[in-house]
C-alpha cells in the first residue's frame, strides 16, 4: 500500500519525513491522528507528500513562492485565479508580494475556461489557480496541458468538491501540480487545518527547501486574529455593499480596500492544529457527501419553478457544498435574501467578483454578473430534510 511513503507512524525509516505540518518551530513530522486523511489524499490523488498547516492559505502562499522560485528568471510574477471566489488567494499573492491576475468565469458554471485563463497569460505568468466553486468541477485535462507546455505551475483546490468527479470522470484534485484544500470551519470536511498534497517527489523536495527557508510563522495571538477577521468580514459586507449599489466607480473603491488591505496579513499564515480529528471526518465523508447530494436533490426538485436560474452541476461531479441559485433580477438579491432569513434560513450572497477588489482593469463581465444574483443555500449537517422544504417554500413565496 505505501509505496506512497507518506504516513506518520506507518512509513519505513528511509523515506520518513515526507509527511510534514507546519508548526511555529517548522515543518515537523505529521502526527498519527492525521493518517488515516494522509493515505486516502495520498491514494485518490496518486500524490507523492502532504503538507498540512493551519489554513490553506498558509500552503497556497508556500504554493506561490515555489512557481515564483521556478520561474526565478522573471521580475515580477504573475498568479491567474478565478474572479469568482473568496479573496483569500488574492490576499495571499499580495502577501507573497506577487501579481494576482483575474480569469473570468463561464457564465453557466461559474468556472474558469482554459480560454479565459489564456486571455489572461502574460510573458509574467508564473501559475495558475483552478477552484472548483460551489461543487461545480472545472475541465482540468486542457487547462492542465497547456500550464505544462507554458512551464506554468498548476494548483488546483478542490475544497468546495471534495472528492467530486471531474468533466472526465476523474477525481477533483488529480490534475493540479500541486492540490490545496481548507478544512476549516464551513468547509465539507470542518475537522480544522488546511493542506496542500504535491504531485512529484521534484516538487515535494522543492517545498520543502521554501518552507524551510522562509517559515516565518509566529504563535497565533488567537485574541488579535479574532479582531482581525471580524474586521476583514465587515469591510468585505461593507465594500461589496457599495459595489453592488455603483454608490462609486469600482476603482475608487478598490483604492479604499488595498489601501488597508496589508492590514490583514496577519490571518493568513497560521501553523498546524494538531489536536485536530481528521481521521473521523474522512471516515464519515461518503455519508456526509450522499447525505449533502440528497439534500441539494430536495432543493432542485422544490426550486423547479421560479424567477431564478438553479446550478445544477452537483449531479455531475456528485458533490454539493451549498446548494446555488441566479436570481433573475440582480437588484431583488439583497431584498430577496433578507426576506428568506427573516423566515429563518441560512443564506448568503456575499461572493463577489474578487478582481473588483483587487484589480478592476481585469474586467470580468460574467463573473460580475453572477456575483450580483447568486444566492447559496445550506446542505450541511445544520439542516435537515424538513428545513429543506420549508426554506423552498420560504423562497417560493
Ligand atoms: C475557504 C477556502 C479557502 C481558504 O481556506 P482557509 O483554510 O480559510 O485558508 C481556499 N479555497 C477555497 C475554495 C475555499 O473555499
Amino acid at each position: 500500500m505505501n509505496d506512497k511513503k507518506a504516513i506518520v507512524g506507518l512509513i519505513p525509516d528511509d523515506v520518513k519525513g515526507d509527511s510534514m505540518h507546519i508548526s511555529a518551530e517548522g515543518l515537523q513530522p505529521t502526527p498519527t491522528n492525521f493518517a488515516l486523511a494522509e493515505q486516502r489524499l495520498l491514494t485518490d490523488l496518486n500524490g507523492d507528500a502532504v503538507f498540512w498547516a493551519g489554513r490553506a492559505a498558509t500552503l497556497l502562499y508556500y504554493a506561490y513562492k515555489l512557481a515564483e522560485q521556478r520561474a526565478s528568471h522573471i521580475e515580477a510574477p504573475e498568479i491567474i485565479m478565478p474572479a469568482m471566489m473568496c479573496t483569500t488567494s488574492c490576499n495571499v499573492a499580495h502577501l507573497a508580494k506577487m501579481t494576482p491576475r483575474f480569469a473570468d468565469i463561464d457564465p453557466a458554471t461559474g468556472l474558469v475556461t482554459l480560454e479565459t485563463l489564456q486571455a489572461r497569460y502574460t510573458e509574467n505568468t508564473v501559475a495558475v489557480v483552478v477552484i472548483h466553486l460551489l461543487g461545480n468541477t472545472a475541465e482540468m485535462a486542457r487547462i492542465a496541458t497547456w500550464c505544462a507546455e507554458k512551464g506554468l505551475l498548476l494548483i488546483e483546490d478542490p475544497t468546495q468538491a471534495v472528492h467530486g468527479k471531474l468533466p472526465d470522470d476523474k477525481l477533483a484534485g488529480t490534475y493540479g501540480d500541486v492540490t490545496i484544500y481548507s478544512f476549516n470551519r464551513t468547509k465539507i470536511i470542518g475537522a480544522g487545518n488546511g493542506v496542500l498534497v504535491t504531485r512529484t517527489p521534484d516538487i515535494t523536495q522543492e517545498l520543502t527547501e521554501i518552507i524551510n527557508r522562509l517559515l516565518t510563522i509566529p504563535e497565533p495571538d488567537m485574541t488579535l486574529l479574532q479582531q482581525l477577521g471580524l474586521s476583514y468580514r465587515n469591510l468585505h459586507h461593507s465594500l461589496v455593499g457599495l459595489y453592488r449599489v455603483r454608490a462609486l466607480p469600482d476603482a475608487q473603491i478598490s483604492d479604499a480596500f488595498m489601501s488597508v488591505r496589508s492590514s490583514f496579513e496577519p490571518l493568513f499564515l497560521r501553523p498546524t492544529k494538531t489536536d485536530v480529528d481528521l481521521n473521523t471526518a474522512w471516515e464519515s465523508l461518503p455519508t456526509d457527501l450522499a447525505r449533502r447530494y440528497e439534500l441539494a436533490s430536495i432543493y432542485a426538485d422544490c426550486l423547479q419553478e421560479g424567477p431564478w436560474e438553479l446550478m445544477t452541476g452537483f449531479r455531475e461531479s456528485e458533490v454539493c457544498w451549498r446548494f446555488s441559485l441566479l436570481i433573475d433580477k440582480p437588484e431583488k438579491q439583497v431584498a430577496f435574501s433578507e426576506a428568506v432569513r427573516r423566515d429563518g434560513f441560512h443564506v448568503s450572497n456575499l461572493y463577489w467578483a474578487v478582481n473588483q477588489f483587487f484589480r478592476p482593469s481585469d474586467e470580468c463581465p460574467h463573473a460580475d454578473s453572477f456575483g450580483r444574483r447568486i444566492v447559496n443555500l445550506w446542505v450541511d449537517a445544520s439542516v435537515d430534510e424538513n428545513y429543506v422544504r420549508a426554506c423552498s417554500d420560504s423562497l417560493l413565496k
